[in-house]
């Protein structure tokens, strides 16, 4: 069997399937949508577009299970969870394969570091049950006041197909470690990778804790709007976000949403061209076509570096080999979908048809099994306006726009001149120009002369549309996954 069979045998092993009180539910073909490779524009299988029983019957067996599992002794739980992540592990190529055949992410540089580093996060909450103390206090001579923290009972988790194993376990497995349970609705390019994770994981878990209801944007709506679910945690695009944040209005519960980005990479004069090369390569995350929230869309070269800058970038994204995700040689892959390469291409050609200089750089997959694929090779956008469009939106796609700059105020206001931030990159050894900009800027997550992607421990989250509450830390985990009890004892024993 090769690797493209291979892949294909674990979608279908997976296909028609959600995950309810702990078991895999098939459904029929014609209650199912298609799934497709965007690699070659194949079907690779299908998955459950859900309806409102489904999801309220995966919500019931999350909500039965919550009594048991609040009361499950943390380190137990613990214990639990840990057996899980080591079922996980073992299966880290599996499910990065899968995730490679759905989504046309490369596997060496981009499915697989993401399940590795899912695990990662997955381990570091799995031993954080204990973590969740609350505080006491003298309040006067006979008081003692406590908080204790409680779980919030079931969570809807909704996530994206761009990272959907990181997403998940940074959802799933901090709400598992307070005492929650939890039902996952997948993002519909990326539903089988997701139920072959529930499986392994499922196997080691008490049945109802786990649930994942494939589907649509409906079936999304149907978890955020079911009257027991007593909190959402939301990763995708801003628009649909604000609809979440909405249904969570009018039902009064918690909302996490983690949304779009439109990230700054500030390069300084002293920075040597190679590094700010490499920096720019895995900020707009070329191998992952840009499709990412934290990609540094917006490039920021000073005016001295920035024609070898330039020069330097071009040769080096173009020497990044594209083709086929699953080859264990391949850096580059493809966009999620057809109507993503149109998006992409309508924002560049208006662009264009706006007088801005556009310079693509011609990277083609070489293998013809590759013609209908969703492959664009990488666009960089001189020097459009700050109002344009393709600098104030996220465009999601292998499209970077390049601004020179020669002050540090002018440099400043350009980067937090959008309506996101969530993240942003600076380049430089003056630590007092770093630190006085990164205090500047209006973004969560700022990386001086570092490039790491969300870190299990280090919290995540955005300012302004892109986001509310973190994620990845124990600070987070407390926040967006317990509540607060107070008990006052007098024990005057009079
Ligand atoms: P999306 O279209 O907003 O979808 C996200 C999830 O919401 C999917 O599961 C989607 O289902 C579901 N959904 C759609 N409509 C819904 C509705 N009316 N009610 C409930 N759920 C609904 O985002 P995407 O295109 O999958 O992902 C790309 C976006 O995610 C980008 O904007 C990116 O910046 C953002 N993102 C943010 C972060 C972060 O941490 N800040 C990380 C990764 C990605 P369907 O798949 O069926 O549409
Ligand atoms: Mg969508």
């Amino acid at each position: 069997m090769n690797r493209r069979e291979f892949a294909i045998s674990l979608a279908t092993e997976v296909s028609k399937l959600n995950y309810v009180n702990g078991t895999c539910c098939g459904q029929t073909s014609n209650t199912c949508f298609d799934v497709v490779d965007p690699a070659t524009m194949t079907c690779i299988g299908q998955a459950p577009d859900s309806g409102e029983e489904t999801v309220n019957a995966a919500v019931q067996s999350a909500s039965k299970a919550f009594d048991t599992w609040a009361a499950t002794p943390p380190l137990e739980r613990s214990r639990i969870l840990l057996a899980a992540v080591a079922a996980f592990e073992a299966r880290v190529d599996d499910i990065a394969i899968l995730i490679s055949l759905e989504t046309g992410r490369p596997f060496k540089t981009e499915t697989r570091p993401e399940v590795v580093n899912a695990v990662k996060i997955m381990r570091y909450f799995a031993g954080m049950p204990l973590e969740a103390k609350g505080e006491s206090f003298l309040y006067a001579p006979n008081v003692i006041a406590l908080t204790v923290r409680e779980p919030l009972g079931v969570v809807g988790a909704i996530i994206p197909w761009n990272v959907p194993a990181m997403l998940f376990c940074l959802k799933v497995t901090p709400a598992l470690a307070t005492g929650n349970t939890v039902v996952v609705k997948p993002a519909e390019q990326s539903p089988l990778s997701t139920m072959l994770l529930a499986k392994i994981l499922g196997d080691h878990l008490p049945a109802g804790v786990l649930n994942v209801v494939n589907g649509m944007g409906e079936t999304g709506q149907y978890v955020a709007q079911h009257p027991l679910i007593s909190k959402l945690t939301f990763t995708g695009s801003v628009s649909v976000g604000k609809h979440i944040y909405r249904i969570a209005a009018e039902r009064l519960v918690p909302v996490t949403l983690e949304l779009g980005g439109k990230s700054p990479l500030i390069i300084f004069p002293d920075v040597p061209i190679e590094k700010a090369v490499q920096h720019t390569i895995t900020g707009m995350r070329f191998s992952r076509q840009g499709q990412s929230c934290t990609s540094t869309t917006r490039i920021f070269v000073h005016d001295s570096i920035r024609t070898s800058f330039l020069d330097r970038l071009q040769f080096a994204v173009a020497a990044m080999k594209m083709g086929d995700p699953l080859d264990t040689d391949t850096e580059i892959g493809t966009l999620i979908n057809r109507e993503q390469v149109q998006r992409v291409c309508r924002f560049v050609e208006d662009a264009r048809n706006a007088g801005v200089v556009v310079q693509t750089i011609g990277n083609q997959p070489t293998d013809s099994y590759f013609s209908n694929g969703c492959f664009l090779p990488a666009v960089l956008l001189l020097d459009p306006p700050m109002e344009s469009p393709v600098v104030q939106q996220e465009i999601f796609g292998p499209v970077a726009t390049i601004h020179s700059w020669n002050s540090f105020e002018q440099v400043e206001s350009a980067a937090n001149g959008t309506e996101f931030g969530l993240s942003a990159c600076i380049l430089t050894n003056s630590i007092s120009d770093a630190l006085t900009l990164a205090r500047r800027l209006k973004a969560g997550f700022i990386q001086i002369n570092s490039g790491m992607v969300i870190q299990p421990g280090i919290s995540f989250g955005g300012y302004k549309s892109s986001g509310l509450g973190r994620e990845a830390s124990l600070s987070s985990m407390l926040e967006a996954f317990t509540q607060v009890k107070t008990i006052i004892v007098d024990h005057n024993r009079e």
